[in-house]
């Protein structure tokens, strides 16, 4: 008897624990799925995240066929193709990694119930994250809701198994040896699934997880420091990555860990809040349609459908906000200090439901995460579990002196002002910017009103 593997956002043949326990109990066929669940969603047939994931297909299958294996690829629904297959293959169980998403835990359960009516077993394992929501609880044995005391509890339990991060080793051996005509690399999967190829800023798959993971362990000791600063290249870049599973969370957190410098410290405390989210989508799963604190869900925005689209096109004539989404447009990339700034910026001062840059941030982000998404969205409009307190506003300008102070970002993404000098850049004067946007509101009367507009349902 066989096993089948399916692998989801977990695109790699190293460090997989469903694949390793797959290996190791019997001879194992690969499986993608192309799902147009997700696939219809996409409006955009040019979508950046389509080709990474192709690319990092492709290089599993040169990996695989090395070895006289292939990755069968599928397009349709994973309640049918995941059990047909499974079927048609006579295989035992179906092994894969666990996904924390709404759909993605209700996908599963029904897939799981197929293949029990098949007779077949359905295993699922921990991989994407270090530590799972029950794994990581309260005295009381409750979710953490604050960051800080969930962060030092995932310290205090690492530390205390002995700081051992497994490696889930993969017997490549014990791949099924088959010749799949219809593999990644034998034909146009593009056209199947009725998508573009792109040019994707990173390309996908682990050789270039690895590679950039190596150059980052060289600077990781600056981190701290340099993460803020958006003109440089500060931090790892692996989020996309990590998203697709081209490299494990365990791969990261042995860098970080190995590094007792600040950097290194600083660096495994982004990994625990990447947990930290998974584990409040897992456990909150009502987050993804609303805010964490349901009584801003009463907030009744002001902002206009005109000033967001100037948000998302880059002329709100705020420039470190302009800059920003013009990078964001144009790469599929933004800075974590960039991505506060335009989330503050949108529902604080443009006054507009935060949920709706949360979707254009779904819609253009490379590493586009669910869970990491919503949390980041949810700590900006001060609406989630452990979110900066809503009279926290960050102001824009002052944001771009303190992280931006040479307008170095600025002038990469704003050509109409790169030359204003590093004092004038921040806040043009319209007889010297004549070409860029004038500010489409003003920050100092919107910040007043954002006040009264959270303090109203706060205060209910
Ligand atoms: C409004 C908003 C939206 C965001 N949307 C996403 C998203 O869709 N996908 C995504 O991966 N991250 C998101 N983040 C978190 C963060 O901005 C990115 O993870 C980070 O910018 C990625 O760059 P990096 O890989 O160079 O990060 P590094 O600074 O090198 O961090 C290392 C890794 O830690 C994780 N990480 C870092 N910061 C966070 C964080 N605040 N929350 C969760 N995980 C974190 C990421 O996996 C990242 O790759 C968002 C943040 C905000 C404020």
């Amino acid at each position: 008897m066989s096993n089948l593997c399916w692998i989801r956002r977990d695109l790699r043949l190293h460090d997989h624990a469903a694949l390793s326990s797959s290996l190791e109990d019997g001879e194992t066929t690969l499986v993608f799925v192309f799902d147009p669940h997700i696939l219809d969603k996409l409006k955009n047939k040019e979508d950046r995240r389509v080709t990474f994931i192709y690319q990092s297909l492709q290089e599993m299958e040169a990996e695989l066929q090395k070895r006289g294996s292939s990755v069968i690829v599928k397009y349709g629904n994973p309640e049918e193709e995941i059990p047909k297959l499974a079927a048609e293959l006579k295989v035992k169980n179906v092994y894969t990694n666990r996904d924390y998403e709404p759909y993605a835990k209700d996908r599963d359960t029904k897939v799981s119930k197929k293949l029990h009516s098949l007779n077949i077993g359905f295993k699922q394992f921990k991989d994407s994250v270090f530590f799972e929501k029950q794994e990581i609880q309260t005295g009381s044995g409750t979710i953490y809701k604050v960051f800080t005391p969930y962060k030092n509890k995932w310290l205090e339990k690492f530390e205390s198994q002995g700081k051992i991060i497994s490696n889930y080793e993969c017997n490549l051996k014990n791949l099924r040896k088959f010749l799949n005509p219809e593999s990644i690399l034998s034909i146009d999967w593009y056209k199947k699934i009725g998508f573009i190829e792109t040019l994707p800023l990173l390309s996908g798959g682990t050789k270039q997880a690895l590679k950039r993971l190596k150059e980052f362990e060289s600077i990781i000791d600056n981190y701290k420091t340099a993460r803020d600063i958006p003109s440089i290249e500060g931090t790892s870049l692996l989020s996309v990555y990590i998203r697709h599973g081209n490299l494990s969370v365990r791969d990261m957190l042995r860098v970080g860990t190995v590094q007792r410098s600040d950097g290194g410290k600083t660096w495994v405390s982004e990994i625990v809040w990447r947990d930290f989210y998974q584990m409040i989508l897992d456990a909150f799963p009502y987050v993804e349609k609303g805010p964490f604190k349901p009584e801003y869900a009463k907030i009744k925005w002001m902002g206009t459908n005109e000033d967001f689209a100037a948000w998302c096109e880059g002329r709100t004539g705020y420039p470190l906000v302009d800059a920003a989404m013009r990078c964001l447009n144009a790469t599929g990339m933004m800075h974590n200090r960039l991505r506060m700034v335009v989330a503050s910026f949108l529902c604080k001062t443009l006054l507009i439901d935060w949920q709706k840059g949360e979707k254009y941030f779904a819609e253009t982000l490379l590493d586009y995460d669910l869970a990491a998404n919503n949390g980041g969205w949810q700590w900006s409009s001060s609406t989630g579990c452990d979110a900066q307190p809503y009279f926290r506003i960050f102001n824009p300008y002052s944001q771009s002196t303190k992280f931006d102070p040479q307008g170095e970002f600025i002038r990469q993404w704003i050509p109409e002002i790169a030359h204003l000098s590093a004092k004038e850049i921040h806040q043009p004067d319209e007889l010297k910017a004549p070409d860029y946007y004038r500010p489409i509101v003003s920050y100092e009367t919107n910040r007043r009103r954002a006040l009264l507009m959270y303090s109203v349902v706060k205060n209910k």
